[in-house]
């Protein structure tokens, strides 16, 4: 199960960082998985107290656009994104990745 191999490798991470009873983590907008996927997931696979906080997507692009991706399709494990300009791929600046920001 995808969701179940990012969780796995955020805890271990997490367990480095010294993480004993709680975990903040960052999920942006254009990462594969939703926010309450991974909410879920870390939760069935720990004890920690979870906390997910959504980071809105920006992304520059080859036109000189830069601020929020086109989001044309976000499912289970996959998330398809353009640039809303040219509909070109653009360049994540943030909001692409599921990271851990705090641990306790
Ligand atoms: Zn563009």
């Amino acid at each position: 199960m995808h969701e179940t191999v990012i969780a796995n490798k955020i805890i271990e991470q997490a367990k480095l960082a010294g993480a004993s009873k709680a975990i903040q983590v960052e999920v942006g907008e254009l990462a594969e998985l939703t926010e309450e996927e991974i909410k879920t997931t870390l939760t069935q696979l720990s004890d920690w107290n979870i906390t997910t906080i959504f980071r809105k997507s920006h992304v520059k692009c080859n036109c000189n656009y830069q601020g929020p991706a086109k989001i044309i399709d976000k499912g289970h494990g996959f998330c398809y994104f353009k640039c809303p300009s040219c509909n070109e791929n653009p360049e994540v600046i943030k909001g692409g990745e599921i990271k851990i920001i705090g641990v306790e």
